[in-house]
């Protein structure tokens, strides 16, 4: 049995694993992201010399994932300038010599939940991360979804509450986008203090529920998918889940209600791997990558 790298490339911090093809994580490091100059002589000690037979990349981004593009395995127009256009991809495999999987990070956390967690056997899956930044992942027959680019669903328009105390959504690029109105950022600024000690204050989460909700009733609406996984640190509010469920019941107004709707407890779910699904997704990559190479489990 094969043993896979496996490489969660975030804005902070890289956590970089060995992992079993069954998802068995052996080896686990985590580094601080700087320049590529320095964090890849760093991240080339730890998978070096060990018997890899492919690697998974789950990046930050947005990254080129259209092979057919000249930007296919790059890093693009990030905020993080030190790591814009930086061909990730060819990097690992020149210097490992081995097939090299990239997806984005919330693809790439979709695709852990979909192998090991909640979305196991589902032919369509989505996963919503609501941390520092807001992000959707969509799975369909087994594979992330790319299309054009990748699926941006954390920065969807949405609904204003008139009674929001927060004038403008805080993402850069739009008024009143998922990202810039129920990220975690946004709630501190709407608040005045961080999402994590707003606990006890309901309005802080009735109102975060009426932005997801409005989301997660369009990606029902166009994705259909058979199950929604909510994680990220936002997430971490477990009251949320309930608040969510009965605001989308209410906006879906009865149009759609079979299927996995007739049951949200099972439908609108948490994140089950703990703070793994990316590092898991990652090895799935690698057993991806390693496959298109001709290898064999
Ligand atoms: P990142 O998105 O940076 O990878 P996280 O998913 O942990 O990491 O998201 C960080 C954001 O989530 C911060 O804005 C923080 O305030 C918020 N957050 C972290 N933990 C909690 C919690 N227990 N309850 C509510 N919000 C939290
Ligand atoms: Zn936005």
């Amino acid at each position: 049995m094969p043993y896979f790298g496996a490489l969660e490339a975030g804005g902070t911090k890289m956590a970089c694993a060995i992992a079993s093809g069954q998802g068995e994580i052996l080896e686990r490091a985590t580094l601080p992201t700087r320049s590529p100059e320095e964090t890849m002589p760093e991240l080339l000690a730890f998978f070096r010399g060990k018997p890899l037979a492919a690697m998974g990349i789950g990046c930050f981004g947005p990254v080129g994932l259209d092979r057919r593009s000249p930007c296919y395995g790059r890093i693009l127009a990030t905020p993080k300038a030190a790591w814009r256009g930086f061909p990730i991809v060819e990097r690992f495999q020149e210097a490992l010599g081995i097939p090299v999987g990239l997806d984005t990070d919330v693809n790439t956390a979709a695709l852990g939940e979909w192998a090991w967690g909640g979305a196991q056997g589902l032919g369509t899956a989505a996963y919503l991360t609501v941390g520092t930044g807001v992000g959707l992942g969509v799975i369909v027959g087994g594979r992330p979804h790319h299309g054009m680019l990748h699926p941006e669903g954390g920065h969807l328009p949405v609904v204003r509450r008139a009674d929001d105390p927060l004038a403008r959504g805080v993402c850069p690029f739009h008024p009143s986008c998922l990202e810039g109105l129920a990220s975690g950022p946004a709630i501190a600024a709407r608040w005045g203090r961080p999402a994590q000690e707003l606990a006890e204050r309901r309005e802080v989460w009735e109102l975060e529920a009426f932005y997801l909700a409005q989301a997660l009733c369009a990606y029902i609406m166009v994705l259909s998918p058979e199950r929604i996984i909510l994680g990220g640190g936002v997430m971490h509010q477990a009251q949320l889940f309930p608040l969510i469920r009965e605001e989308v019941r209410r906006q879906l107004g009865g149009y759609i209600s079979g299927g996995g709707l007739a049951d949200l407890e099972t439908y609108i779910v948490p994140a089950s791997l703990g703070d793994s699904q990316g590092l898991l997704g990652a090895v799935k990559l690698a057993e991806n990558a390693y496959k298109e190479d001709g290898g064999r489990l």
